[in-house]
């Protein structure tokens, strides 16, 4: 038996109109600071007026966010008692506000204390709706919940298949005038999501055409939006459905190595998520095809009409075709070119090995490397070498 679980998605040209409609008293906008001087806040909000709702505003969320933010935000809806928490922001706001609403809904849970198994027993007070205003992590589509631990310095992942929102209202004017820089990092991150839903070993039938279909649009539309911004809005609208699309498709599926890699060099090294996950993908896709099981790199690679006359040739041609597509839109393709100095490398190896190890979702790859074989790959991807082994 197996689920496939999505919100409602409203999506397109005035997406957001939907607010105006919907039921309720009260709403708590979670966001940050940066979306609140962006006059974001103030459009929801008057939707929700239209709607007959009125609202209260947490802008607290920082980036990677804690477990303090979340418990001070959950301390809010509690004296505010909303009927709905608006998730209004990139991932890490879209995190912070499922987190918040489970809170409210189950007062004295501690943040770290949900899991995806049993009854969480939410929406007795309120709902949630997700507003993405990045296109790549999906989180409006999907329950993983990432919080930071201040107290012991490290990241951890709750959630609960409950907590995926009710609504994802993806209007692209939200992202009009995101910066390349994002654009770039977060799209990267879409398509390593559909990428890795597509080729692990939880894909499945109903994700399997999303995840292709993410694909696609990213690697027509990503250098358009990237290069051509709010003058292209075609390609804006495009990458923001695909990064929805992308989140459906692994979320019902899974992410794998390039993501198990790309948390644990992100937690030791300072890359962005998606910079981090698209500069290893190739590497993991070069990896896990010497493995010489069937894969489905070349499925996506006879998609995109590159040479895919086997495994091999179609696993390699993928891999180019990724690297060739960062470097179209300035991406590192290596973490040295990313920043990342050998002496860090070398001082974090140890740890970066092992935090991969550690992450779940390096089960559900096809390939399950060794401990040396990790260290090999991150050599590689160092180093901007081709995994051969
Ligand atoms: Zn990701």
């Amino acid at each position: 038996m197996w689920f496939f679980r999505s919100p409602e998605i409203v999506f397109g040209e005035d997406a957001l109109e939907y607010l105006a409609n919907i039921q309720g008293q009260k709403a708590l906008v979670v966001t940050d600071e940066n979306i609140l001087a962006l006059g974001f806040v103030e459009r929801v909000q008057a939707k929700l007026a239209e709607a007959g709702i009125e609202t209260a505003v947490f802008a607290g969320v920082e980036p990677n966010p804690s477990m303090k933010t979340v418990k001070r935000g959950a301390q809010e809806a509690l004296d505010y008692g909303p009927d709905w928490i608006v998730g209004l922001g990139g991932g890490s706001c879209l995190d912070a506000a499922k987190s918040i609403w489970i809170q409210y809904e189950l007062p004295g849970r501690a943040p770290d204390d949900v899991a995806p198994t049993g009854k969480l027993g939410l929406r007795q007070k309120a709902h949630l709706v997700a507003i993405p205003t990045t296109s790549g992590t999906g989180a409006e589509t999907t329950w993983p919940i990432v919080l930071t631990d201040t107290d012991e310095d490290c990241k951890v992942s709750v959630g609960h298949p409950e907590n995926i929102p009710d609504i994802a209202i993806i209007d692209p004017s939200f992202v009009n005038s995101l910066p390349a820089q994002i654009t770039a990092d977060t799209g990267m991150d879409a398509l390593t999501h559909a990428v890795e839903g597509y080729t692990c070993h939880w894909r499945n039938d109903f994700s399997d055409g999303l995840c292709l279909r993410a694909i696609q649009l990213v690697f027509d539309y990503l250098p358009r939006a990237w290069q051509k911004g709010r003058d292209d809005p075609e390609a804006r609208e495009k990458i923001h459905n695909a990064a929805t699309i992308a989140g459906l498709g692994f979320g019902n599926s899974m992410a794998a190595m390039a993501h198990a890699l790309g948390h644990s060099v992100g937690a030791l090294l300072p890359l962005p998520h998606g910079r981090a996950v698209g500069l290893l993908l190739p590497y993991t896709i070069e990896f896990t095809a010497r493995g010489y099981l069937p894969t489905r790199y070349a499925e996506i690679a006879q998609l995109l009409r590159l040479p895919a006359g086997d495994e091999a040739e179609g696993a390699a041609s993928l891999s180019a075709a990724i690297r060739t597509l960062a470097r179209t839109i300035h991406q590192p393709i290596s973490l040295q070119e990313a920043g990342v100095s050998p002496e860090d490398f070398e001082a974090r190896l140890p740890k970066l090995v092992s935090n991969a190890l550690n992450d779940s979702a390096l089960l559900v790859g096809l390939r399950f490397p060794e401990d040396q074989e990790v260290e090999k790959v991150l050599r590689c991807a160092f180093e901007g070498r081709p995994v051969d082994f």
